[in-house]
């Protein structure tokens, strides 16, 4: 890495932001298309005359507008420049281009940028950026489905493990039991809340989140997660109901709650707990 530490910061920070923009509109094409590829996945299976499908999956069909159909041109798909080109429409018929997709990509691009600016160019930075970009996933898809792909929170638990055999960010031994206690904290949380309640608080999703969470940032940081995801929801939660004036019956989705209390406690927790500690005066 020491070709790469020699790149200037600033250039190595514009570099990240523009890369992770164009992955950002990849991580749009995700949310959107891996739910459904689960659901035709699942009807598959479950259906002996579906094996007539059309093939379905992050590069085929290539992208088109849901209305009329239009297939989107490459100079229709740079990332947030397209999006203000087009003012916000479909050039063909005119539709809405929702605002949450170069929000999205600039999202991405901001806290890569921001991971980069804090490590440098490294592989620190390169592990943290692709668990971003799943946890972005993860946060969108959980908000539109209440659901937590197995697809994404594997993967980024085995990414956790690997990163840290190499002990980026804590010791082996401190992510395997992170990610044994952040299954289990949840899953006791759960079936207490069923025994005591009769109701589902969570999903099963949720712990395998907390897991792959805990297999990042270690065992010492699973309490911090989960206080952390607490004030977080409450935060925006509050936000949420003067905002929109949110219905009391609309389910709020946990995941997106742990995401980023987890992202904060990897790049902040020492920080955090230090702070807290010399706030009581330990
Ligand atoms: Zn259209």
């Amino acid at each position: 890495m020491t070709i790469l530490s020699m790149i200037d910061p600033a250039w190595a920070i514009a570099c990240a932001f523009i890369f992770s923009l164009c992955v950002g509109s990849f991580l749009n094409v995700v949310i959107h298309r891996l739910p459904i590829m689960m659901e035709r996945e699942w009807l598959a299976e479950h259906n002996e005359d579906s094996n007539e499908q059309e093939p379905f999956n992050l590069s085929i069909p290539a992208s088109a507008c849901p209305q009329c159909a239009h297939k989107i041109r490459w100079y229709e798909n740079i990332p947030v420049l397209s999006y203000a080109y087009l003012r916000a429409k479909c050039s063909s018929c005119g539709l809405h281009i929702p605002f949450r997709y170069p929000f999205i990509e600039l999202f991405s691009a901001v806290t890569v940028a921001y991971i980069v600016y804090l490590f440098g160019l490294n592989e620190i930075s390169l592990s943290l950026s692709l668990l971003t970009w799943g946890l972005i996933c993860l946060i969108f898809i959980d908000i539109d489905h209440q659901l937590l792909p197995d697809k994404l929170t594997f993967p980024l638990l085995w990414l956790g493990l690997l990163a840290n055999s190499f002990g980026l960010f804590t010791s082996l031994e401190s992510a395997v039991y992170g990610a044994i206690a952040g299954y289990l904290s949840l899953w006791s949380v759960y079936w207490a809340f069923k025994l005591l309640t009769g109701k589902e608080g969570m999903g099963y999703g949720d712990f395998k989140l907390l897991a792959a969470l805990g297999a990042w940032a270690g065992i010492s940081q699973i309490p911090l997660i989960i206080l952390l995801s607490s004030v977080v929801g409450a935060v925006l939660g509050i936000a949420m109901i003067i905002g929109k004036k949110q219905e009391q019956q609309t389910p709020i989705p946990f995941g997106p709650y742990l995401a980023i209390a987890g992202w904060i406690a990897l790049l902040w927790g020492d920080k955090i707990t230090g702070a807290y500690l010399q706030f009581v005066g330990l």
